[in-house]
């Protein structure tokens, strides 16, 4: 039934057949968030994404190692080599210790994960306590002739390293237009021989909080380094897979390639995929444009782009019907639409323990669980599986309207597909609606009575307990399927 699964490779541009390395066991590494300040919806978009890959391997029977880093030190402003290090900066600005900084950001994404039901990885490591990692491989680098030492700071030597490999393969860079393209703007950046050069670690000025001895003097490592050195050290010199935003592509993980292969003479990557970002409007969501917000903006409904609040596993059902390779709009209305039909899929799932079951059964439920695993096997593809749940939505409405039959052990197998495709793999859980059960119920004996009312033709209780219900905010609506509230900001 599970079939093979195949996955995009972003570095050889192919669906590929996905084979572990040494199977049942699966590396993954995803390079995990940058502490300076909160993750915005966006950021939550990828690792909402790479949550999906983890879960999934683990439903095929993997027993998956997932690395996702916490960069603590080293990620300069602009991402480039002589802006200020972001964590410092807020340091300052927040008169903080830049590990107070550090802590409280990352105990902020944890608390946005876990609302998201996004599960821990095996391994958070950080950069800072991976310093005498970082040494030894910057060390290594130097060794193999691919780096050099200028002025207290040590740099990947980009166009030596590029003539015996392929450097730009993963972003679909040349290396001859990337050298054009940057010889003009060498200036105060004379450390290096090449402004493609990048920094493994580079030398600290007095007045830089972050620092720390090396051989080289004191300073602290480049923002590229950590995730070699800690992928290297926790899944080995060759691991499955490698992912992250689209935007690290370039030049962040194309960096990584060549300190690995530098370091080790490994292509160390069998796998890379990305995921692709969420919009705003059309443009990447971003904190440094200000087009951005935060989870708990749309958690309380407090923020200018949306017109009342939507719970985590709304926003997380929405992003399920992208593929995360695609970039992903957000809107309102869009929202709005999910929340209706992630809705439609509870109720249709509370009905399942309730049907009427008979000995023949109308509801082909092979077919609908065998296109859950294909939609999955290719490439994670989230979306074919809502459709088809929601096709056993359809289904379990014909039934309950005695308009198909379905025995035992199909209602089994229809709880089943709901309980591994809705909640094991894409990890939306019914939570929200187990909280509102008290609301909920309340609203259904409110309706019934306003539709007593209108059968008996008194109009005016009816159009009492709807206006009553809009100043508080709720708005009804009547449809064929029957009368619909909602709470409106
Ligand atoms: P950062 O903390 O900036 O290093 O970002 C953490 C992760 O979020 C990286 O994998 C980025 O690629 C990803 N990311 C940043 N902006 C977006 C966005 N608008 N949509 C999706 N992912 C994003
Ligand atoms: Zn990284």
């Amino acid at each position: 039934m599970q079939g093979e699964l195949y996955v995009y490779n972003t570095l050889t541009k192919k669906k590929e057949k996905f084979q572990a390395l040494t199977p049942p066991f699966v590396g993954m590494y995803v390079c995990g968030p940058t502490v300076y300040n909160d993750v915005h919806i966006g950021n939550c978009r990828t690792f909402i994404s790479f949550d999906i890959v983890f879960r999934y391997l683990q439903h095929l029977g993997y027993k998956v190692r997932y690395v996702r880093n916490i960069t603590d030190v080293g990620h300069l402003e602009n991402d480039a080599d002589n802006g200020e290090d972001k964590i410092a900066k807020k340091a300052k600005l927040e008169n903080l210790e830049p590990m107070e900084i550090v802590q409280k950001y990352t105990n902020g994404f944890h608390d946005v994960m876990k609302a998201f039901n996004v599960l821990s990885p095996s391994i958070e490591p950080t950069a800072t306590a991976h310093l005498v990692e970082q040494i030894e491989t910057t060390q290594q680098i130097i060794d193999k002739g691919f780096a050099y030492v200028s002025n207290g700071s040590v740099y990947f030597d980009v166009e030596k390293f590029a003539k015996t490999n392929h450097y730009g393969e993963l972003s679909g860079r040349k290396i001859d237009e990337l050298i054009s393209a940057t010889r003009e703007n060498l200036d105060g950046q004379d450390d290096k021989k090449s402004s493609l050069d990048f920094a493994l670690w580079k030398q600290a000025s007095p007045e830089h909080i972050m620092q720390w001895n090396s051989p080289w003097g004191k300073g602290f490592p480049g923002w590229h380094l950590e995730c070699s050195v800690m992928s290297t050290k926790y899944l080995g010199e060759q691991f499955d897979i490698h992912g992250g935003g689209m935007d690290l592509k370039f030049p962040h993980h194309e960096c990584e390639i060549a300190q690995n292969k530098a370091a080790n003479g490994k292509e160390a990557v069998k796998y890379w995929l990305h995921a692709n970002m969420l919009t705003l409007n059309g443009e990447k969501m971003s904190k440094s444009t200000g087009k951005f917000f935060l989870p708990s903006q749309l958690f309380t409904g407090e923020s200018e782009f949306v017109s009342k609040a939507y719970s985590p596993m709304t926003v997380r059902f929405f992003m399920m019907q992208c593929h995360y390779a695609s970039t992903l709009d957000f809107s309102d209305e869009a929202l709005q639409a999910a929340e209706k039909g992630f809705k439609r899929i509870l109720a249709a799932t509370a009905l399942l323990p309730e049907l009427k079951t008979s000995e023949n059964s109308q509801v082909d439920v092979t077919e609908l669980s065998k296109r859950c695993y294909d939609s999955m096997n290719d490439d994670f593809n989230t979306p074919m599986v809502v459709a088809t749940l929601f096709d056993a939505v359809k289904e379990i409405n014909l039934v309950k309207q005695g308009s198909k039959t379905i025995s035992v052990e199909h209602v089994a197998v229809l709880q089943k597909l709901f309980n591994d495709f809705l909640i094991d793999i894409m990890g939306i859980i019914p939570e929200e609606e187990k909280g509102n059960d008290v609301a909920n119920g309340l609203m259904e004996v409110i309706l019934d009575l306003r539709k007593d009312a209108k059968q008996n033709k008194n109009y005016t209780m009816s159009d009492k307990i709807r206006d009553e219900l809009k100043a508080l905010n709720i708005v009804i609506k009547d449809t064929k399927e029957g009368t619909e509230w909602t709470y409106e900001k």
